[in-house]
């Protein structure tokens, strides 16, 4: 039996995933208030254009261009607006006002998330956020609460739909970079500017916050490595696909200790990487979203499925309602950030990993010894060359495609050999330079 009373819930956004909440809490209420021991009234939702149309039904008397007014009073308010304001003052405005708070808002808590975070702390408020990463995928709550006992080496994300859709397609049909981006945005993959998507933004506000709670350190979005997708080519999808890979755009955080050098602390970045065609991440095809972790005690785990859509990332509002719920029903103030730790967020000139390198060479005895003489001399072991194709300059200039796998290579060791190659009399040009991940 219910005895609690009511609980206040204002939602501030009707759009693609707030209509999708509205319509789950109208329709699943007497379930949801069954689980929560106390019903849920929706009080209001606010959006910009009350008489905009809406992708469920949902009554009209709901909506209100007044935010603030709706914030007041209410138990639980969910933000479903995007970008930092009027986010960041709502969120602010809700826990000063003594409510929770349920975001889907990977930008202002990349941005802004200490703020938020201490603000909540201080009142006993809780900022939830399962839907900020991954959509419908459960990994905020699993590394918040079922990895708080293990520790966090590393994490492998693809968590950016629109650019593993494009990757695919380019993998799956040989189209270039933009006619696959033509076609994620007629299918309503990508948006009319692309460029968050595309250029990594996207993913770097989710590395960071995957990074922050994995290693219970803040790590701001300006430690995130960014690296897009744009200059990926075909011939490079082929290339790696004949060579046993997969291209995919990834979100790295890492946690990188190293006695002797003295390297302590933790990473994010994000860039395309060459991901072996075995590893489960290469098998995460069009718009899917994968989590891949590594911890000392659990081992490997894997997250996958959809990274967004309004009704599939409605289903993690939706877990944190109920969360939020039960917490008012129980008691208690909410739980902090773990953020003890606190460990320096490092350069990717620090990070380890293996590459791959495609050199168009001089066609030449001798030439070989020269390239591997340049590797030797910044410290970076070469595992293996393939000559792949060969070509002509001209009558007497023929030249040939080297693609060289390093060992394990620390980034500064292997950027100082780029440049080295890039000056050297035999190569004619370095072609592409792309991470190996997910050995
Ligand atoms: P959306 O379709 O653009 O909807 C935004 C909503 O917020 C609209 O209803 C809009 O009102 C309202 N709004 C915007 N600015 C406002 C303001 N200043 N005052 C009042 N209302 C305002 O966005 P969405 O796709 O639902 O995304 C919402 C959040 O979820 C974002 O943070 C996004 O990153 C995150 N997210 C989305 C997905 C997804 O698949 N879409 C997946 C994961 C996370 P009008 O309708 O009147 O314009």
């Amino acid at each position: 039996m219910i005895e609690y009373r009511n609980l206040r819930i204002a939602l501030l956004g009707g759009g693609s995933v707030g209509a999708q909440v509205a319509a789950l809490l109208l329709e699943h209420g007497e379930e949801l208030a069954n689980r929560v021991g106390a019903g849920l009234e929706l009080t209001g939702i606010a959006v910009r254009d009350v008489d905009a149309p809406r992708t469920a039904d949902i009554p009209h008397e709901l909506f209100t261009t007044d935010a603030e007014s709706l914030i007041l009073g209410a138990d639980i308010v969910i933000e479903l607006m995007g970008g930092l304001e009027p986010a960041r003052s709502y969120i602010l405005q809700a826990i000063n006002s003594g409510a929770d708070v349920i975001t889907a808002n990977k930008a202002v808590l990349a941005t802004h998330g200490p703020e938020l975070f201490e603000a909540a702390e201080q009142v006993g408020a809780q900022l939830y956020y399962e839907a900020a990463v991954g959509g419908a995928i459960p990994i905020i709550r699993p590394l918040r609460d079922s990895l708080a006992g293990d520790r966090v080496k590393r994490i492998l994300g693809i968590v950016n739909g629109t650019t593993n859709f494009i990757l695919d397609r380019m993998e799956k049909t040989g189209e270039s970079l933009d006619d696959a981006l033509a076609v994620a945005t007629e299918l309503g993959y990508a948006e009319a500017d692309p460029t968050a998507d595309i250029e990594g933004y996207d993913a770097a506000q989710k590395a960071a916050i995957l990074a922050s709670l994995a290693f219970h350190t803040t790590v701001p979005l300006s430690g995130v490595h960014r690296e897009g997708i744009t200059k990926i080519t075909h011939e490079q999808v082929e290339a790696a696909r004949k060579a046993g890979y997969v291209v995919k755009l990834l979100a790295i955080c890492e946690r990188l200790t190293d006695a002797e050098s003295g390297i302590d602390g933790v990473s994010a970045r994000v860039h395309p990487a060459l991901v072996p065609a075995a590893h489960p991440l290469a098998a995460v095809h069009g718009a899917n979203n994968a989590v891949f972790l590594e911890a000392e005690a659990a081992g490997s785990l894997m997250f996958y499925g959809a990274g967004a859509g309004g009704i599939e990332t409605a289903s993690a509002v939706l877990g944190d309602v109920v969360s939020a719920a039960r917490r008012h029903v129980i008691g208690g103030p909410g739980i902090a950030e773990s953020t003890h730790a606190e460990l320096p967020v490092l350069p990717i000139s620090d990070v380890t990993t293996r590459y791959q390198l495609t050199l168009e060479v001089e066609d030449q005895p001798g030439v070989l010894a020269t390239i591997a003489a340049l590797f030797s001399e910044q410290g970076v072991s070469v595992e293996a060359v393939s000559q792949n194709v060969t070509g002509e300059r001209g009558p007497d200039q023929p030249t040939a495609t080297l693609v060289i796998v390093t060992h394990e290579a620390k980034e500064s060791d292997l950027a100082a050999t780029a440049v080295a190659l890039a000056a050297s009399d035999v190569v004619r040009a370095v072609v592409s330079v792309l991470r190996v991940e997910g050995l």
